[in-house]
């Protein structure tokens, strides 16, 4: 494929579209009275808290920022990143989802993806009618370079590296990866779901490196907030303007908007949490070597723990028995009786633990 070139990589219906034009994109300013909207100008039945304590949002009777930009202002503070190159999606997967909607023609282009990987790159792929090419991890849970090279054909648009890896855990070699960025000339995503539990620094800072690369964070994991539904996605402004194009006027509700806002506030919490998962992932390994029916604990750079088992299917359901709830990875290629294990509260291990003591 020729050099990387944006315009060529962006389907021709949305190259043309001419996107949605909401009342509140329209009408930027201090107004006192709001009647371009339809909105119930009686209020809302509810108000969220930090409305009621300081009038610091809209109500939720007005529709919310389309852009969110107090949110992206914080973001940017927090990520050291110019808020004008952040897209905020409703979670991870539709930041993933637009993607396929802004570079690939159904029935005609495909993406990469490098299994045993997080599974929505592929359910996305199938929903938009979209060839996922399968290229699998080395035996070690590396990237395959050289295999990865050789299925790339014109037609491919994005390359999905998740770093570190769901379900293995593990970070990638940095080389392999930016070799591939400087070797394939489609969209590279990285997800960085788990960046914030890693010793590995972020892609963000390669951003102004690499103008086909896109770094995907999560508000999910490390910041606990999973119920909001907030994801991110880093990249060049021309590509930022390309989402905003495509997502839906208000994919980020009020409450969203404005928790999140609070959120980004206790960021000594936040790093208080991480510290805590990382310590008691670390004994959680430890303690977990010890059983025989356990035949490895693969290193992670995340807050879970991908163990090979004995026999994964019956310590699933002994666990089940147990009110424990594991997640059974044994059908993943490369992961043939292995369990995935979240890290728990001190308690939630132990607890664990002790199920795991008579089993056998
Ligand atoms: C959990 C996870 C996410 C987060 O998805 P959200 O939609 O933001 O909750 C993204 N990528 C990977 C690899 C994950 O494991």
């Amino acid at each position: 494929m020729e050099k990387f070139n944006l315009d060529n990589l962006v389907r021709e219906n949305i190259k043309q579209l001419k996107p949605y034009s909401s009342a509140r994109s329209e009408y930027r300013g201090n107004a006192e009275v709001f009647m371009d909207a339809n909105e119930n100008s009686y209020g809302s039945p509810v108000v969220l808290p930090s409305y009621e304590r300081e009038g610091a949002g809209m109500g939720l009777h007005r529709y919310p920022d389309p852009l969110q930009w107090q949110l992206k202002l914080e973001l940017s503070k927090i990520k050291g990143f110019p808020s004008q190159n952040i897209f905020i999606g409703n979670g991870s997967d539709e930041v993933i989802d637009i993607a396929f909607r802004i570079f690939c023609e159904p029935g005609k282009d495909n993406v990469i993806i490098c299994p045993p990987t997080y599974g929505m790159y592929k359910v996305c792929a199938n929903i938009n009618a979209v060839e996922a090419r399968e290229v699998l991890l080395t035996k070690d849970f590396q990237l395959d370079v050289e295999g990865i090279l050789s299925v790339i054909d014109e037609h491919t648009k994005l390359l999905f590296i998740c770093s570190p890896n769901n379900p293995t855990g593990n970070n990638f070699n940095r080389m392999d990866i930016e070799l591939l960025l400087n070797n394939f000339h489609g969209i590279v995503m990285i997800d960085e779901a788990y960046i914030n539990f890693s010793r590995q620094k972020s892609f963000l800072q390669e951003l102004t490196e690499y103008e086909n690369l896109i770094v995907m964070h999560t508000l999910s994991k490390a910041w606990g907030l999973a119920g909001l539904r907030l994801g991110l996605g880093f990249a060049s402004e021309l590509i930022i303007d390309l989402f905003n194009k495509v997502k839906p006027p208000y994919n980020i509700n009020q409450s969203s908007q404005q928790l999140g806002l609070e959120a980004l506030g206790k960021l000594n919490e936040v790093n208080a949490n991480i510290k805590r998962t990382i310590e008691q992932r670390i004994l959680l390994e430890k303690e977990l070597k010890e059983f025989d029916f356990i035949k490895n604990i693969y290193p992670s750079d995340s807050n879970f723990i991908l163990a090979k088992v004995q026999n994964a299917d019956k310590l699933y359901q002994y666990l089940l028995l147990h009110r424990i709830i594991v997640r059974n990875r044994s059908n993943e290629p490369l992961c043939e009786n292995c369990i995935r294990i979240t890290v728990g509260t001190p308690l939630e291990n132990e607890t664990l633990l002790k199920a795991l003591k008579n089993y056998g």
